[in-house]
């Protein structure tokens, strides 16, 4: 598990690269790595490399993880949320990515004003319309936006996506572009700022950054290839 370190500098230099591309500073993309599946061993790994935030999608795992890595690790929460799970997810992650209904979010701040806390979510895009997918569809969106922000303590950082799964980083461009446009579009029509856009994988986080991405979620181009399937998730 060497490569772990030298993965990681890899990524940070092609994020560098996208991000001169794109004329962007790269202070402004956040990599999250996306540990699901892979031991503790692996995070404090890649903690000593230097990598600060990483991302797992059941709460089960993060738990396990949390108690087996250092304190100071920034663990982002990217599963889709079950309702009895809420309390913890909220202890133990500090950024929820996938809340994908008006209802969840009602119900995450309901939890959080008994909790005494001030979650911060993304709000996932179902945007490839994909039958398979949840998240909110952009009518949808737009439709539950002003009761989104009307919900008392919930910060809301952007919009969230995971694209279909076309293959290739240029197919999935499209798809990047409108989640922006979506954000664009909302900021306006709702006088609000949405700065983040959590967007591109391991086969396609370049052209995310390239379409605007801040937040990028990297797991087997860093830990390798996953053994096996999550629950609900992709592989
Ligand atoms: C697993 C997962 C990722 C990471 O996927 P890789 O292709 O391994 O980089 C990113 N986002 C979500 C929501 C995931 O479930």
């Amino acid at each position: 598990m060497a490569e772990i370190a030298a993965n990681l500098e890899e990524i940070r230099s092609r994020i560098r690269t996208a991000c001169e591309r794109a004329g962007r500073d790269p202070a402004e993309v956040e990599l999250l790595a996306v540990s699901k599946t892979f031991p503790a061993a692996a995070v404090r790994e890649a903690a000593e490399a230097g990598q600060r935030v990483f991302a797992e999608s059941r709460l089960q795992e993060l738990e396990a993880k949390i108690s087996d890595c250092p304190v100071e690790i920034d663990w982002h929460f990217i599963g889709s949320v079950q309702r009895n799970k809420v309390r913890k997810i909220l202890a133990h992650s500090r950024i929820i990515h996938a809340v994908d209904s008006l209802r969840l979010a009602a119900f995450i701040v309901q939890v959080a004003a008994d909790a005494g806390v001030f979650p911060t979510v993304f709000l996932q895009v179902n945007i490839g319309a994909e039958e398979t997918k949840g998240g909110f569809s952009d009518e949808g969106l737009r439709a539950d936006f002003e009761a989104l922000l009307a919900l008392p303590r919930l910060e809301i950082a952007g919009l969230m996506c995971i694209p279909p799964d076309e293959g290739n980083a240029e197919a999935a461009r499209q798809w990047f572009r409108k989640l922006r446009k979506l954000r664009d579009g909302l900021e306006t029509e709702f006088s609000v700022r949405l700065p983040g856009l959590s967007m591109g994988m391991s086969g396609d986080f370049e052209t995310a950054i390239e379409e605007g991405a801040t937040h990028v979620r990297v797991g087997s181009a860093i830990f390798g290839k996953r053994s096996y399937r999550v629950d609900g998730e992709l592989g």
